[in-house]
């Protein structure tokens, strides 16, 4: 697998949520026997469930490197701009995990427009949950929501294309779906010389 291109502001997203009142978040323990990584048809490899897991479970933390956004674009500059992989999950304005770096098997959980499962930020950490009942061989999968920047190419849609084969499928990875018509550029307008 390769992976990772990244401009600024690009990278999977979690949904936000703040911590059910909850100040610090314990660390996941090992749950040997949950999910494995294997080939997938979705998307090179892919995360799947080793058993019936039920919806709300915490399957597994997102982890990698935390660094800034500048150095997330300075160690995948050299990535060429029609690699749609990421690593690189967005905590917030500040920081971002490289899943490339020190990742886990949650780096290989693939793009689906119907997942199974959600990203949530907790107190600075990313967690991967179910948000249903997951059936043992299926595969894992959460919404990238990757999102755009002006920078984009004007193909970033195919770029991004998915194949997740979901009824819903809306074709692409990126959130919002539909890249939106740039705003025509217009001079300010001057007092009076507009009726
Ligand atoms: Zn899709």
């Amino acid at each position: 697998m390769s992976q990772r291109k990244r401009k600024p502001g690009r990278g999977k997203r979690p949904r936000q949520r703040a911590a059910r009142g909850k100040k610090t978040v314990a660390a996941i323990p090992p749950r040997p026997g949950m999910v494995r990584v294997r080939r997938s048809r979705v998307h090179g490899r892919g995360v799947f469930a080793l058993r019936r897991i039920r919806k709300g479970t915490r399957i597994i933390e997102y982890l990698g490197d935390r660094v800034s956004h500048r150095q997330a674009d300075l160690r995948y500059e050299h990535k060429p701009i029609s690699d749609n992989h990421t690593f690189l999950f967005i905590v917030d304005r500040s920081v971002v995990i490289d899943g490339g770096a020190n990742g886990n098997e949650a780096r290989f959980i693939n793009h689906s427009c119907d997942p199974n499962c959600e990203s949530l930020i907790d107190d600075g950490r990313v967690f991967i949950e179910a948000v249903r009942t997951i059936r043992p061989g299926e595969e894992i999968t959460y919404d990238y929501q990757i999102g755009r920047d002006r920078a984009d190419p004007s193909n970033v849609d195919e770029i991004f294309a998915c194949r997740c084969g979901a009824q819903r499928c809306r074709g692409s990875m990126l959130w919002p779906p539909r890249r939106r018509a740039p705003a025509p550029r217009r001079a300010p307008r001057r007092a009076g010389k507009n009726t």
